[in-house]
């Protein structure tokens, strides 16, 4: 029988899940269909959604393609090739409604902090109002939520409008004849600047480094390719083909190592849409070429973007804030820029994983301090310690295959349903992470990190001590071996009752590991 087959039995660890976006719904959907449904969902907003939910500036949409951009169970007949926000919330609610999830979510409910606790071997669950238990307890709290909010001296003396993108919402801010600063050029700014263009009077773009941006052929389907799509098998065989041609660079060389053909032909594409769209402004030109190799930041897409920079009403400041007074920005030259709204287009923490649910495994052992000088885990999943804890899209996982997140969760959500079974088989009560293979997966993929461009650049994707700490290296392909051979050999099981091996014992290596052990082989930081 297949791990992932539904067993009679009534006798399932209950489970719960932190964050109802596109991982703790793949998840739910998952442990429905797997006949598991002892599952509760914590979602701090009020609908669900996540990243679809959170971001609703003007122009957010996705830059993956729609056939990818979806659960290989819920085959949607898109109309656009990138689908825009308010589609992929309706995508994601109905996938909810559809296989029943919804009822699983508790909305408006923030989980503040999970504690393990070892004489019962179950999780304590604390929101604000209340403490439960779990056998499991899976954050899927994905990573670009926590906003980077910027220190500039004088901000909280603007007074204009002033939001974070993520705070963006359409009923309550009008750009409409306004003069808006944009700060920040990434993926999010992007959408914003051609959207908000036409509205607004100005339009200031705060640049501290280009990104490299190629085109995103972003478009609405014809009624023609519309109704070739009506066939669900069409729409799969699409979707296949496309994610194999995604893997294929796997093959022949990924675009983000730095130098490879396909860096190189990437690099010089990106190049020639700089140069024909600015033919005739050299200060643009300049201003906006990178002086790092392609893909060191996250590629940006986008169709319209640099268009829109030869707006009349739109100016590129090629400068960092320095700060902020009463009226508005002040550029590294010092100079004062007016304005009524102030948009921070300045990303999220990124690197900074979990950091708003406390995580208090083996010993009341706080999962920050472990990661002290960068987050890391098993497979990007669990983490020495941390006992029936995990992660989906967690450290080291982003660009798993370049193909789509809802991929990534599905192949985390069958992990995490092989490991309900392993307990419901041996009546374990604790399935556990070795430490010996988290350090030795960790060491094989930093070293294959320092081949990137993504080293050799400033981005999101580095932790405190400088480490790449969010991706990974390889296609969905490679991700997905990896899951079937680390979940058996770097984890175990253990029963209540069982006795922990001692740290020091020569066991340990293979077994469970203490803080002083971890340190001991570098699986921790000091
Ligand atoms: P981002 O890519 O991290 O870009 C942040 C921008 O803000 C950068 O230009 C950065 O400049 C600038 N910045 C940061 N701190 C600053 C400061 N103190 N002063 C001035 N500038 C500052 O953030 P994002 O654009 O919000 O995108 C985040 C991620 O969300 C993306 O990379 C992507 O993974 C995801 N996203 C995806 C889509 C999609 O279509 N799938 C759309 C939007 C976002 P430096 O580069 O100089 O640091």
């Amino acid at each position: 029988m297949d791990d992932t087959t539904p067993r009679p039995s009534d006798a399932h660890p209950r489970i719960a899940i932190i964050g109802a976006g596109v991982s703790g719904l793949a998840l739910g959907v998952k442990l429905l269909r797997a006949g598991i449904g002892d599952f509760d969902i914590f979602e701090a907003d009020s609908r669900l959604g996540g990243t679809w939910w959170q971001n609703q500036y003007p122009g957010a949409a996705v830059d993956v393609h729609s056939a990818l951009y979806q659960f290989s169970f819920a085959n949607h007949h898109w109309r656009r090739t990138h689908g825009l926000q308010h589609e992929l919330l309706d995508y994601l609610e109905n996938t909810a409604k559809r296989f029943g999830v919804d009822k699983h979510i508790r909305l408006n409910t923030t989980v503040e902090s999970v504690h393990w606790d070892e004489c019962h071997h179950l999780w304590r669950v604390c929101t604000a109002d209340d403490e439960y238990t779990y056998s499991i307890v899976v954050a899927a709290t994905g990573f670009l939520n926590d906003p980077n909010l910027p220190t500039w001296p004088g901000l909280s003396d603007f007074k204009g409008v002033k939001f974070h993108t993520s705070q963006w919402r359409p009923d309550t801010v009008d750009v409409t004849g306004k003069r808006v600063a944009v700060v920040g050029v990434g993926s999010t700014s992007v959408q914003i600047v051609p959207a908000i263009q036409p509205l607004a009077e100005q339009v200031l773009v705060f640049q501290r480094e280009p990104g490299w941006v190629l085109s995103k052929g972003a478009r609405d389907f014809s009624d023609e390719e519309f109704e070739k799509y009506r066939s669900p098998l069409r729409r799969k065989l699409t979707r296949w083909k496309m994610a194999i041609g995604a893997e294929w660079q796997f093959v022949t060389g990924p675009v983000y190592v730095a130098g490879n053909r396909r860096n190189r032909q990437a690099e010089q594409a990106a190049r020639d849409y700089i140069n024909t769209v600015f033919k005739d402004r050299p200060d643009l030109r300049e201003a906006l070429t990178p002086n790092y190799p392609f893909s060191g930041k996250r590629r940006v897409l986008s169709d319209d973007y640099y268009e829109s920079l030869l707006n009349d009403n739109v100016k590129l400041i090629p400068r960092a804030v320095t700060r902020v007074t009463e009226a508005g920005p002040v550029d590294a030259d010092g100079t004062e820029y007016p304005v009524d709204v102030l948009v921070i287009a300045t990303g999220f923490k990124a690197s900074a994983y979990l950091s708003r649910v406390g995580v208090f495994g083996i010993d009341g052992q706080d999962i920050q301090k472990a990661w002290g000088h960068g987050a890391f885990a098993l497979a990007g999943m669990t983490v020495p310690g941390f006992p029936n804890f995990y992660i989906m899209y967690g450290p080291g996982t982003n660009g798993a295959g370049q193909v789509s997140v809802n991929s990534l969760a599905e192949n985390q959500s069958t992990w995490i349903i092989k490991d309900i079974r392993r307990m419901e088989r041996h009546g374990y009560t604790a399935i556990e992470t070795r430490g010996s293979v988290t350090d030795l997966y960790n060491r094989w993929l930093q070293k294959r990190l320092e081949r990137t461009a993504w080293a050799k650049a400033s981005n999101y994707m580095k932790g405190p001590s400088g480490k790449i700490v969010t991706q990974f290296h390889g296609g969905i392909t490679l991700y997905w071996l990896l899951l079937q051979v680390l979940r058996p050999l770097g984890s175990f099981g253990r029963r209540l009752g069982d006795r922990r091996k001692s740290a020091s014992s020569p066991a340990a290596a293979s077994g469970p590991i203490s803080l002083e052990h971890a340190r001991q082989h570098e699986v921790l930081p000091d």
